[in-house]
Parts: C-alpha cells; structure tokens; sequence
C-alpha cells in the first residue's frame, strides 16, 4: 500500500510542489504552520529515522540540501528558517514517510509546544 506522500510524489494526489531531483520531492503542506511550510520527503519510502541505515543515510543529505536551496529560493537563508523531522507518537509522526519539516516566513518560538 503506497504511502501519502507516494501518491504525492506519483502525482495521484494533487499538492504545490516546489523542488524535485531524483531521489527528492518537496511540496507546500497542507496545513501550513509558517508562511512557508514545506514538506521534503525521499522518493523511497522509509518510514521513520529509526529505518534508516547506511544505504539509506545519504537521502537525509539530500533532504537537507533541498531545504537549503529552498531556503534560497524564499530569501530566508540569512534571516533563518527550521527543519524539523519528527519521529513516531511522541515525536509527533503522523505519516509514516520519513519528512523534513522545511518551516520559514515568521520568527519560530523555541523550544517548540
Ligand atoms: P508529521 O506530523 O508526520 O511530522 O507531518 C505530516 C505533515 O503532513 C503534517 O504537517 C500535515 O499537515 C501534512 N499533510 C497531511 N496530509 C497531507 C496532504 O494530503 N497533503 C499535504 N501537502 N500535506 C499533508
């Protein structure tokens, strides 16, 4: 059964994308919490960080190196932005394919609630 964001990344299920290469696709969130509120995912369904390995840890490189051009591309690489991956219940997790959180636009509290 193909995850959310598989259907996103298969352009089954319509969202704003902003960035895509090989292995990487980053789209708008549907409910954003930041004027700029990005999902960046890996096209290979992994579903948490505790799935990762040694063949898969370079994707997590490549999810940065989106936020960064990203970050770029909305002027905020100066004035600051935040990538959050959470993990699981607790870490907030509610879709099992592993995402960086690519949030900018507004000054971010920290720590978060
Ligand atoms: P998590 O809570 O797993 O870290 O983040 C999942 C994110 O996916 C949430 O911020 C949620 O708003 C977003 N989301 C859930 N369903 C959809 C959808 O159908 N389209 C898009 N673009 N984002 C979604």
């Amino acid at each position: 059964m193909p995850t959310l964001f598989t259907k996103i990344i298969n352009r089954e299920i319509p969202a704003k994308i902003l960035f895509e290469t090989d292995s990487v696709l980053a789209f708008q969130d549907i409910h954003p919490q930041a004027p700029h509120h990005v999902l960046i995912v890996p096209k290979r369904e992994i579903p948490t960080i505790n799935d990762l390995d040694r063949e898969t840890a370079p994707l997590i490189g490549e999810l940065f190196l989106a936020a960064k051009e990203l970050a770029a591309r909305f002027g905020v690489a100066e004035s600051g932005y935040r990538v959050v991956m959470n993990c699981n219940q607790d870490g907030g997790q509610t879709v099992f394919h592993l995402h960086l959180h690519f949030l900018a636009g507004r000054a971010l509290t920290w720590p978060p609630g």
